[in-house]
């Protein structure tokens, strides 16, 4: 059982609080993603799992051994980090096989496991190889190998892809989540992406200024943020925020009075009279003759367009609402110009309602 278990973890740096009261369950097998903006506290935490840093208040478990004073080496844990760290004058098959060595893994068992680890990954034919006649990839692969030799519990991965264009960034995403299911291994992930976040993740944790904001699946975070940092943070582009005044239930501004349905047209009572975020994503608006979302009086926004980014099968089209932007994802056929006027649907049974603080 590989579980990591962190209680009321705090890490100081002199007066800087990089990470405050963390309190999460890693369950066995999980692939959990840590995610935020930058300085958020994602590799601080990672590390002081890792033994890299202490831990200032607080405990750590790692299985059911409390592992906040053992050494890196005894956690049964293995780190990928975004600059590969390979050895530059070792080969492929040295780098893998290093920390075995250090360990004093028998030789036949050593090669046994590199050749398997390189068999996963696909690079068998580049064990001859030095670091530099690799391509980025192929590094990323062999730092991955590293730590799949040392069959660890735990894999720890701080922004492993960032180095890699964009592409192979998309394949090797896939190429980890496979690894991941294939090893069987608990696997703690680091990156300021939500995409990846979005695709990698059985669970994610949203982190801003060392405190955790949500943990969730990455289909709960999306449906159901919990405030307005998570809303914004997950979805792309992402959720338009407009400021909006409630009045006999509905969100009122220039240009719209929309009535929202579900459980929102309940819990926006308690807001009569007030003003706040109202909150929709891109996705769930659309253009009147070019969109699913029935119309009906009360999910109509009018606009003027600003800006038309076609990207193919959708369009984004920017609107300005009474001094407010907004973007609606629409489809790519719609005929949209900048400076028309425009009636904007959004889909009522998808809003949200945050506080103006
Ligand atoms: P992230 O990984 O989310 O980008 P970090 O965990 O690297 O964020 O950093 C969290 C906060 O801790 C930041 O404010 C950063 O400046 C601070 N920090 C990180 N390492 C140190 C350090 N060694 N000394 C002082 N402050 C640090």
């Amino acid at each position: 059982m590989a579980d990591v278990i962190l209680e009321k973890v705090y890490k100081r740096y002199g007066k800087v609080t990089a990470v405050t009261d963390f309190n999460l369950h890693i369950h066995d097998r999980e692939f959990m993603v840590f995610v935020g903006p930058s300085g958020c506290g994602k590799s601080t935490t990672l590390r002081m799992i890792a033994g890299l840093e202490d831990i200032s208040d607080g405990t750590l478990r790692i299985g059911d051994r409390v592992m906040n004073d053992v050494p890196p080496k005894d956690r049964d844990i293995a780190m990928v980090f975004q600059n590969y760290a390979l050895y530059p004058h070792m080969n492929v098959y040295e780098n893998m096989a290093f920390g075995l060595r250090l360990r004093k893994t028998p030789k036949a068992e050593i090669d046994k496991r590199v050749r398997e680890a390189a068999k996963i990954l696909q690079i068998e034919h580049l064990l001859d190889r030095k670091p530099k006649e690799l391509s980025g990839g192929q590094r990323q692969r062999v730092a991955l190998g590293r730590a799949i030799v040392r069959e660890p519990k735990v894999f720890l991965m701080d922004e492993p892809l960032s180095n890699l264009d964009a592409k192979l960034r998309v394949e090797m995403r896939s190429q980890i989540s496979k690894l991941h299911r294939r090893l069987g291994a608990t696997v703690i992930y680091v990156t300021h992406d939500q995409v990846e976040a979005m695709t990698m993740g059985t669970r994610i944790v949203v982190m801003r200024d060392g405190v955790i904001q949500q943990v969730d699946t990455p289909l709960n975070l999306y449906d159901n943020p919990k405030n307005k940092f998570v809303a914004g943070f997950i979805g792309s582009p992402s959720m338009n925020f407009v400021t909006a005044t409630v009045q006999g239930g509905r969100f009122t501004g220039q240009g719209f009075a929309i009535l929202p349905a579900g459980g929102l047209a309940q819990s926006l009572r308690g807001y009569e009279g007030k003003q706040v975020w109202m909150g929709i994503r891109p996705e769930h608006i659309g253009m009147k003759g070019y969109t699913a979302i029935p119309e009906d009086a009360t999910n109509v926004i009018r606009a003027t367009v600003e800006v038309v980014e076609p990207l193919g099968a959708q369009t984004d089209v920017i609107v300005d609402l009474g001094g407010q932007t907004l973007i609606a994802k629409v489809d790519g056929h719609a005929p949209v110009r900048p400076g028309d006027q425009v009636e904007l649907l959004v889909d009522r049974s998808r809003l949200y309602a945050f506080d103006m603080q």
